[in-house]
């Protein structure tokens, strides 16, 4: 992000969250788990501060996160593990990529979440 902007600290360390691709919350926007109306108004976190999510980026590029406890990937369900890798890992690569595709914000989440929210919005109407 752009030296101007101010304001982007981690929740949980207290340092500058400069760049997209380290940001938590985009990586839970690309994920479908925030929607764009509430994207201004969360608090900014690192991805390697969020263990919870973190764990589950398995890529040569990216230093494996542990998380500890009642999270811990090693004490949950393997098929569900195995799901949250895959989407975590998958919305992580296009996060990675954001800065160079150039597209507009409201195009950043993974195609599937993309696909449901125009669903929702056509069987919502005007709710
Ligand atoms: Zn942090």
């Amino acid at each position: 992000m752009a030296g101007c902007e101010q304001g982007y600290l981690c929740d949980a360390c207290g340092q500058d969250v400069e760049q997209i691709i380290d940001s938590d919350l985009y990586l839970r926007y690309v994920l479908g788990e925030v929607s764009p109306l509430q994207l201004p108004a969360m608090r900014e976190r690192h991805i390697r501060c969020n263990a919870a999510t973190a764990q589950y980026i398995v890529d040569p590029a990216f230093e494996p996160v542990r998380c500890e406890g009642f999270f811990a990937k090693e004490t949950l369900d393997a098929v569900f593990v195995a799901e949250q890798e895959e989407r975590v890992t998958r919305a992580w690569r296009r996060l990675q990529q954001l800065p160079t595709l150039g597209l507009p914000i409201t195009e950043y989440p993974l195609p599937e979440v993309l696909q449901a929210w125009q669903e929702q919005a056509r069987a919502g109407g005007a709710r």
